[in-house]
């Protein structure tokens, strides 16, 4: 099953030259290749496809709607989203789907369909391929993925780096999960085994959270403002290197009382690779101290999507086991 979303894969130029989605129809028009894979292929399309800035919690429910109702029916998902916030989309998806055996690969494009030298025809083909492998009668990739300039990735480990090439998504701390050439080279070792739990869909998310990212001179006044917002419950901390944060003592008071006072910290690093390490440095052993959660080696698009889901379903504090538990391969 295709699920169409909108992104820049189905855009067109309108008469003031700004790109904008259209609907699935047209772009069967570009793609004629689609009928001579032998697969079964059905489309659902979001009702008004949309720019991927626009998506938030309100959508990522319909994505699962989708893949909760035809979850028996079908053998695999490819969704077609715009890169920019695909790998929140993902991220947010793999820790939705409790127990997914079946997968669930976005895809998209940098250059829209119509044109000559678009990755859209490419990407959805082989992401449609992926989707409906088998190994040994099993789905050969029963998890959230990305597929993208000829890489799968885990969808939980993905961030985009580049907008203009066509190799846009990263995944620093996991391998890929497949490279397409002449043959798909699945990397067995690397994808999530088969099991055989149900599928059970999360759905609650607290929206009253943060990212925030430190920079050398971060103000008192940013810090205790952010802290201050009215029902703020839940924070990811963008540290530096493996974990460290300055040790003035007001930034130290500051996120103790915000913890106190009942709201969730986590830390990641702004490296897109390695991991923190809460107490290899004078200057991140006092967060450990004061219950800021370790996010390890997650990505910050892991971290605010795993953190908004944990508020939503289970609250504090039960929270803080959820944020450091592998939930979906997201953490090492
Ligand atoms: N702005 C577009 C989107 O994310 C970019 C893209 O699709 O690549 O929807």
């Amino acid at each position: 099953m295709i699920i169409y979303t909108g992104g820049t894969f189905g855009m067109f130029k309108d008469s003031s030259g700004v790109l904008k989605p259209f609907d699935f129809s047209m772009i069967l028009e570009h793609l004629p290749a689609l009928k001579q894979l032998l697969l079964e292929i059905t489309v659902i399309s979001f009702e008004t496809p949309i720019d991927s800035s626009n998506m938030g919690p309100e959508q990522w429910v319909a994505i699962a709607d989708i893949v909760e109702k035809y979850y028996e029916q079908q053998d695999g998902f490819v969704v077609l989203h715009g890169t920019d916030t695909m790998a929140y989309t993902a991220s947010a998806l793999a820790f939705m789907l409790q127990g997914l055996e079946k997968p669930v690969i976005f895809t998209g494009a940098q250059l829209p369909i119509s044109e000559p030298r678009s990755d859209a025809r490419e990407n959805l083909i082989t992401a449609l391929e992926i989707a409906a492998m088998k190994n040994n009668g099993l789905p050969a990739v029963p998890e959230v993925c990305i597929y993208f300039g000829s890489q799968l990735l885990r969808g939980v480990r993905t961030r985009k780096a580049e907008s203009q090439h066509f190799d846009a998504f990263e995944s620093e701390n996991y391998p890929l999960l497949a490279e397409a050439g002449v043959k798909i080279e699945l990397n067995q070792e690397a994808i999530r085994k088969s099991g055989k739990a149900p599928l059970k869909v999360l759905r609650k998310f607290e929206s009253r959270v943060a990212i925030l990212k430190l920079f050398p001179g971060v103000s008192e006044a940013l810090i205790r403002h952010t802290i201050a917002l009215p029902g703020l419950r839940g924070i990811v901390l963008e540290t530096f290197g493996s974990g460290n944060a300055p040790s003035a003592s007001w930034f130290i008071e500051s996120l103790s009382s915000a913890i106190q006072s009942g709201i969730t910290i986590v830390n990641v690093s702004q490296c897109p690779g390695g991991m923190v390490q809460q107490g290899r440095y004078e200057t991140s052993r006092e967060l450990a101290q004061i219950g800021v959660i370790s996010g390890g080696d997650m990505t910050t698009e892991a971290a605010i999507t795993k953190l908004m889901i944990g508020l939503g379903e289970f609250g504090m504090p039960e929270v803080g086991q959820w944020m450091i538990t592998p939930v979906a391969g997201e953490l090492s």
